[in-house]
């Protein structure tokens, strides 16, 4: 039986619920290794149920391990809600309102449909060796995509040239983006998710440059922000303010400590710096699967970092119509320092 299938089934008892249907895909990939386009799970004390349809059920037999294979002929919901009885936790999260209400027009009498979701997503957080090799991959892969990108230069080529080229050479090295790509430079700096766009980059100007790469299906995420030639006193000025309160947080990322608290340490250093008004998102944010999941580094976060996450640390300023500062590292969360996934150097590097 699937160790992750297991961990569920104890979880989804703690919960006081008799099973758990899991609809949505990044989980049922995670429990049980599909990656097709339809499957949901069934799971309970003695239940670990993969449902898919026809077009899947060679792919399921090659890649699902630990759950019984079911392939639904016809009626999708009807033989979901036929495996399902007592408490049932169906996530609230991912589901539609209009799924949910054909599924509780075919549930067997007695099946009550509780809203659980997260459940999947809290098993998530913490990463096997496994998983922590796909996603160092990943980040080592986006590192070289960052040094193909900065040798072909930054300045007289328009923002969506340097991110499509980038995006391009993740895909020929093997990998996906595992987002779009962000290439802001000088005043576009200033928007936390620019869209690169045609305007040409500029010598002197500040770039904020965000990628990350997806091999097996894992995540990196990384920002540095270059410069095209000197930058001037003020752009100096603001980066060491941000590559400082990014090493203080860094130092601050150990088990046990509270997403918020780390986030405060760099709140706390770039207020100082005058521009506390200026870092208008959260710290950090957990990478995986998905390249935003839990848990959460801001000043809203109840999450506390256990050993095996993988966090990013990414303070920012950003001043309108000038220019953006971000440093984004990818870390192992331990029970002492944190492993750095991130292996580009933080000093602010000056790129023809
Ligand atoms: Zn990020
Ligand atoms: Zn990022």
């Amino acid at each position: 039986m699937s160790s992750r299938g297991d961990r569920l089934a104890a979880l989804v008892a703690e919960s006081e619920l008799d099973f758990l249907l899991v609809t949505n895909l990044v989980n049922v990939r995670y429990l049980t290794g599909f990656t097709g386009t339809n499957g949901a799970c069934v799971c309970g004390p003695e239940a670990r149920i993969f449902l898919t349809d026809f077009r899947y059920t060679q792919r399921a037999k090659e890649e699902v391990d630990g759950w019984d294979v079911v392939t639904v002929a016809d009626d999708w919901l009807g033989e979901i809600a036929e495996r399902l009885a007592g408490k049932t936790g169906f996530e609230d999260d991912h589901m539609s309102v209009r799924t949910l209400e054909r599924l509780k027009g075919k549930l067997p009498e007695g099946v009550e449909p509780v809203a659980a979701g997260g459940k999947v997503e809290q098993l998530r957080r913490v990463k096997d060796e496994r998983e922590l090799q796909a996603i160092a991959a990943a980040s080592k892969l986006a590192d070289e995509v960052w040094a193909w990108s900065l040798e072909r230069g930054l300045a007289g080529r328009t923002e969506r040239d340097v991110a499509g080229a980038a995006e391009a050479r993740i895909r020929e090295l093997g990998a996906k983006p595992s987002f779009p790509a962000i290439v802001a430079a000088g005043p576009n700096g200033a928007l936390p998710h620019a869209e690169p766009g045609e305007r040409e980059i500029g010598r002197g100007e500040l770039v904020v440059f965000d990628m990350g790469a997806e091999l097996d299906g894992y995540c990196s995420d990384g920002t540095r922000t270059f410069a095209t030639g000197e930058p001037g006193e003020h752009a100096r000025e603001v980066y060491g303010l941000v590559q400082a309160a990014q090493a203080a947080a860094l130092e601050e990322v150990t088990a046990g400590v509270a997403g918020e608290a780390v986030d405060a340490v760099a709140r706390k250093a770039i207020e100082a710096g005058g521009h506390g008004d200026r870092f208008g998102h959260g710290l950090g944010h957990g990478v995986g699967l998905e390249v935003h999941e839990a848990p959460r580094l801001s000043h809203r976060s109840e999450d506390v970092l256990m050993s095996g996450e993988v966090v990013t640390v990414e303070p920012g300023v950003y001043l309108p119509e000038e220019l953006g500062v971000r440093i984004e590292d990818l870390v192992v969360v331990t029970e002492g320092r944190c492993r750095n996934l991130s292996g580009l150097p933080k000093d602010l590097q000056i790129v023809e």
